[in-house]
């Protein structure tokens, strides 16, 4: 469903907000994020970025107020996509982009897979891992209105070990592969650490994100050995405390997820082998998992396939990729905090609702999947006052499909209105 908006429409867009105008929102149905059962026949009151009332019934609109009539759909906040890679999109020729394209390049193309995201219905996303200049560049031009995109919160360029996962020279030559450092995010030792973090700070990072265990992109061959030692871990979490940095965490071997828990981070990306002692650890820890089924379903579904994935990839795609969708449900039960996260550019940008299919498919009802990428995941970004629900004093992100996502989750997929603080970016 991507409608091309052009850039002079979504200045003209920007340019119909004056100050103090009323937007009225006929809302037929409203899933507002925090209650636990849907409202009926709402009218959600706009002025300029913020909602200001959340009344029963249908308000008359006043001289000079805007109408907007959803009568006939199920309003919900702005989606959040809590792991993104909006830099890039997995394909065949993923491995050999970096040879040829320029930061430039990447960013040009980041900005169709941002506007992609934005018509999706996610209207936040937490950016996972970049070339560190790329993302915080494309959240400063949407920031200014330049281009239309989901507000971002950036990890920047990821924290590995050497050889690690996030290690950007993995399988290259070794005169081309050099010595990379703190600056690009690989460390070794408690003092590369701190640096490594500090260094996000600089260049515009909005949190951390550590590549705990191997992975199954990476040139490498394991895809879940642990990577980071505890000291490591503990330099890394207690400097990103200092600068008030949450610490993502990709994880799909058990050791490094354990020990990474156990340092004290804000959340589990993927965590394929979670062992139910991880599980009850992040209980006690108030860990976040963040699953990415999506992701795990792509990688399984392109390792069958010949020619697509480097040979040393293929096996860690067929034994991982499958195994995250059981994780969940095994997570779910278990009482795991649960936020929406895709890992979209491994699959494909501005299909990240699929993933509330596969949570529901792996046993949470509706209602708690749409909550995940609403509440639970502004509750991740610690930014619950000011968004993930339909309340009075929010931001005003909203986004409608048309018929009931509690009876058929499948059309989340189908999102037929999208409004970012206060500005329609699609309306159908
Ligand atoms: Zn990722």
């Amino acid at each position: 469903m991507l409608r091309r908006i052009p850039l002079f429409a979504a200045i003209v867009a920007l340019a119909a907000v004056p100050a103090y105008a009323r937007t009225l929102v006929h809302a037929g149905r409203v899933i507002d994020g925090a209650s636990e059962r849907p409202l009926e026949r709402v009218t959600v009151v706009i002025e300029g970025d913020r909602i200001v009332e959340v009344a029963a019934g249908y308000l008359e609109p006043a001289a000079g107020d805007e109408l907007i009539d959803l009568s006939r759909h199920t309003v919900m906040p702005g989606l959040m996509d809590m792991h993104t890679h909006l830099m890039s999109q997995m394909s065949k020729e993923a491995y050999t982009e970096r040879f040829v394209l320029n930061p430039t390049d990447y960013a040009m193309r980041a900005t169709v897979f941002a506007e992609r995201t934005l018509m999706a219905g996610f209207t936040t996303v937490r950016d996972l891992g970049d070339d560190g200049q790329v993302i915080v560049s494309l959240k400063r031009a949407i920031n200014a209105g330049w281009i239309p995109g989901p507000r971002i919160y950036t990890a920047g360029k990821s924290i590995a070990t050497t050889g690690g996962h996030a290690d950007p020279t993995n399988g290259w030559r070794r005169d081309l592969e050099g010595d990379p450092g703190p600056r690009e995010g690989v460390i070794n030792g408690p003092g590369d650490a701190r640096k490594a973090v500090r260094q996000r700070y600089k260049d515009g990072a909005d949190l951390i994100k550590i590549t705990a265990t191997g992975g199954v992109l990476s040139l490498a061959a394991s895809g879940q050995n642990p990577q980071f030692t505890d000291e490591e871990l503990r330099a890394i979490v207690e400097t990103a405390r200092d600068y008030g940095f949450a610490v993502a965490v990709h994880a799909h071997g058990a050791e490094g997820m354990k020990r990474a828990v156990l340092a004290g981070v804000t959340s589990i990306e993927h965590g394929t082998l979670m062992t139910d002692e991880i599980m009850q650890l992040m209980k006690k820890h108030g860990t976040y998992y963040v699953p990415t089924i999506s992701a795990g379903v792509f990688v399984a579904e392109k390792a069958a396939e010949d020619d697509y994935l480097p040979e040393i990839v293929r096996p860690k795609a067929a034994a991982i990729g499958p195994q995250i969708h059981k994780t969940f449900a095994r997570a779910y039960k278990a009482g795991v905090k649960i936020a929406f996260g895709t890992d979209s550019g491994v699959s494909p940008h501005g299909e990240n609702a699929r993933e509330f299919v596969y949570m529901v498919q792996g046993g949470m009802p509706p209602m708690k999947a749409i909550q995940s990428a609403t509440m639970e995941a502004a509750r991740l970004l610690r930014v619950e006052n000011e968004l993930g629900s339909i309340e009075h004093g929010k931001i005003a992100d909203l986004v409608a499909v048309a018929g009931d996502p509690l009876e058929d989750i499948a059309i989340m997929s189908d999102v037929r209105f999208v409004m970012k603080a206060g500005v329609v970016y699609k309306n159908e």
